[in-house]
């Protein structure tokens, strides 16, 4: 019997070692070791064999039975490390998840672009501003009433979030002299409800271009150009005269509203324009600021605020959609 446990010894380890998958590794633990297996074929034989051969024949057939159990275990672990993850390749495929600017980026990108095509750098200034900037250097000393239509959250006494971009026309100007033509775009805060139409924080983009002759008809012109650069050729634009602390002459600018063409609609209140920005000529206490002689030097300088500019360009009628970050909303500007 000793011989055949030799031959059965080897008949096992050739078998084990040529299994391929977990399966097969299961038949064979079930022929080796199973109930009516190998193993307990020679157990019920031991008791024919003589008693003095039993125990000596008895310790080796444990040590075969305990050694196929232990390679049964390592070979089914060796199996599951090489197992392949099944692919379904008649699974449909997943779309790639591709992102796109806010309608709101869209738009002031769209506005920068028309100013650097008409020769304007693009600046930007803190968000954290001082009294000075913010207020007095653009002519609005500390009792001035206007500080009211600005008003803004105080860090303190001196510093606030600047209610308006304009405090970079001040920096760049003391940076860089004049002559100088920019654009300035940047969030800006003001003390405001939130609701369909206001917000204490939106987008504000600043014009200032100053040079020795620029006048109020190229204030007009070029401000016309981008209505139609935005809105399309067929708009159509009305100054009328205003008021800004900042700016003299001071004007406001109406488009013919795009989505009535000017007959009169719920977005245009009737009345056929919508107004979009505030522009006017350099007031000279503003350049006097900088130490800019306003005798040789004039400007013109305008801001306006790209979300109202994307929500008539879209037809948008809550403003609040812009900073929702809801995909329902924002992948229809895909
Ligand atoms: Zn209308």
């Amino acid at each position: 019997m000793l011989e055949e446990l030799k031959r059965f010894e080897a008949e096992v380890d050739t078998a084990l070692k040529g299994v391929k998958d977990p399966e097969g590794l299961e038949q064979l633990r079930l022929r080796f070791l199973g109930r009516k297996g190998r193993i307990n074929e020679f157990f019920k034989r031991l008791g024919r064999l003589p008693v003095e051969e039993r125990p000596k024949v008895g310790k080796i057939l444990n040590q075969l039975k305990a050694r196929i159990e232990s390679t049964i275990a390592s070979r089914r672990s060796e199996l599951k490390e090489q197992e392949v993850p099944r692919i379904d390749l008649t699974l449909p495929g997943r779309m790639g998840w591709v992102g796109h600017p806010n309608p709101l980026s869209l738009v002031i990108d769209e506005i920068i672009d028309f100013f650097v095509g008409l020769g304007f750098t693009v600046e930007f200034g803190p968000e954290i501003e001082t009294d000075w900037y913010n207020f007095e250097a653009l002519n609005i000393p500390p009792y001035h009433p206007s500080r009211e239509m600005f008003s803004s959250f105080y860090l303190g006494d001196e510093l606030l979030l600047r209610s308006h971009t304009s405090p970079v026309q001040i920096r760049v100007m003391e940076r860089k002299g004049v002559p100088i033509r920019f654009i300035a775009p940047g969030p800006v805060y003001r003390v405001d409800k939130f609701d369909a139409t206001h917000s204490p924080f939106f987008y504000q983009i600043e014009g200032l271009y100053v040079d020795q002759e620029v006048s109020f008809a190229e204030l007009k012109g070029d401000l016309e150009a981008f209505a139609k650069h935005i809105f399309g050729e067929s708009v159509r634009v009305r100054f009328f005269p205003s008021y800004f602390p900042f700016t003299e002459p001071s004007a406001e600018m109406s488009i013919s509203c795009p989505i009535c063409q000017g007959k009169g609609c719920r977005v245009c209140g009737d009345s056929g324009w919508l107004e979009i920005l505030g522009c006017g000529m350099v007031h000279p206490n503003v350049f006097k600021s900088v130490g800019i002689d306003p005798d040789r030097y004039q400007g013109y300088a305008f801001g306006l605020g790209a979300e109202r500019i994307a929500m008539i360009k879209y037809i948008i009628g809550d403003i609040r959609l812009f900073y929702e970050n809801d995909f329902r909303f924002l992948d229809q500007f895909r």
